[in-house]
């Protein structure tokens, strides 16, 4: 059966709710006018909201790794010792952006899959401890696994006191709460096309008092992301360059439907899907790839079995309009991936499990009609009204 719009089951970017859309296709204003500003300064206040911070949220018109480059450049030296936490392919990217810039970068390893262990990383500070910064991920989206950062961080605060904590909050912010001033975090970044329900092309980022300090000492090269000239245009209402106003529009709408709908409302919304998605997509025999304890709430990583051809599966549900992400690095052709991020909501998480469900019985597989389906629905009647079900997931 046709369906008009797509099931866009990926993790960025993600399907665009109509006020949204409309926002994007409004007229352009000067960017150095009052409108601007007062654009600047609502998207500045909604952001805080879910960056759990007072500082300012500054935005570059950028994707998520040009706003994670940005935080590289404006804090640290080449030569600067920086330890990388990678968990996944966005962990090595965020490292591999400080070596690229000169930094010396050492790596705490974890295996794909799993979150940054908080005595692991305990450990290797209490050997050494001499870096200016840490790079941490809150959410990898190349394995499903959400980090414990507050935890993480809290380690580094112990043993590293002067590093600066600086995270890739790219695919968690806005989906999941976050706190980065009680968690002491001084640099976070996040893009866009994510929780933010809007088109690509605009990367956030906030910094705290030591990062700003951090910022007049840095001495990597930078031009278009040097931060000092986005915070004092920013006291103007402006940005230094002209910035993608179509994409801020967006953004701009889409937090005021997270607004209305609150902060705790849209992470319980994400909690719900992604219970549901982990659920279905167990029911229909696909292992998960993420640890259980830090299964991500934005996207869900799932083994593809040796007997299922990716590629001919893939392809029967792209035609059914359901489009899935497929493994990234060395994961590439080993799992695929179901985004559930953004203005996401139950019906199209059971809406994709039911087709993949159908496709996977129409490949003689052994599914049972609807079990999936109803391993996801108990899922979220257990989420959502956990009185309803009996312990063993049977409704009551
Ligand atoms: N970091 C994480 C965790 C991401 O999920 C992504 C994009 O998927 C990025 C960084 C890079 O963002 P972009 O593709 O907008 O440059």
């Amino acid at each position: 059966m046709h369906r008009y719009e797509p099931n866009l089951r990926i993790p960025g970017p993600t399907h665009l709710p109509p006020e949204v859309r409309e926002a994007g296709g409004r007229q352009m204003i000067n960017h150095r006018g009052p409108e601007f500003a007062a654009l600047l300064a609502r998207i500045d206040r909604r952001m805080r909201v879910f960056f759990g911070t007072e500082n300012e949220v500054l935005l570059l018109t950028a994707a998520g790794t040009g706003g994670l480059e940005a935080a590289i450049v404006n804090t640290l030296s080449p030569a600067d010792r920086v330890l990388a936490v990678p968990i996944g392919v966005f962990g090595d990217r965020f490292a591999k952006i400080a070596s690229t810039y000169g930094a010396d970068v050492q790596r705490l390893e974890t295996e794909w899959g799993r979150a940054a262990d908080p005595d692991a990383l305990r450990a290797n500070l209490a050997a050494d401890a001499d870096y200016r910064a840490v790079l941490l991920t809150h959410n990898e989206t190349s394995t499903g696994v959400t980090n414990p950062i507050a935890a993480l961080a809290a380690v580094v605060r112990e043993l590293a006191p002067s590093a600066l904590i600086v995270v890739d909050g790219v695919s968690g912010l806005g989906a999941a709460p976050f706190e980065m001033d009680a968690w002491g975090l001084d640099v976070v970044v996040t893009g866009s096309q994510k929780a933010w329900m809007a088109a690509p092309g605009m990367s956030m980022i906030a910094l705290s008092e030591r990062a700003w300090t951090a910022v007049d000492a840095a001495r990597m090269p930078r031009f278009y992301f040097d931060l000092r000239e986005a915070r004092k245009t920013a006291a103007n209402g402006q940005t230094p360059w002209t910035p993608a106003l179509a994409v801020m529009y967006q953004v701009d709408a889409g937090l005021a439907l997270m607004e209305a709908e609150t902060p705790d409302g849209v992470f319980a919304r994400h909690a719900v899907c992604g219970a549901a998605t982990r659920a279905g997509l167990e029911a229909l025999g696909f292992p998960l790839l993420a640890d259980r304890a830090f299964a991500s709430n934005t996207v869900t990583a799932a083994w593809i079995p040796e007997d299922l051809d990716w590629k001919v599966f893939n392809a029967a549900l792209k035609a059914r309009s359901v489009i899935l992400a497929g493994g990234q690095g060395k994961l590439k052709g080993k799992i695929f991936r179901v985004g559930h991020l953004g203005a996401v909501n139950v019906d199209d998480i059971l809406g994709a499990i039911g087709a993949m469900e159908e496709v996977a019985r129409s490949l003689g597989r052994p599914v049972e009609p609807g079990a999936a389906v109803a391993a996801a629905q108990r899922a979220v009647l257990a989420a959502v009204e956990p009185r309803l079900v009996a312990p063993e997931g049977v409704p009551a």
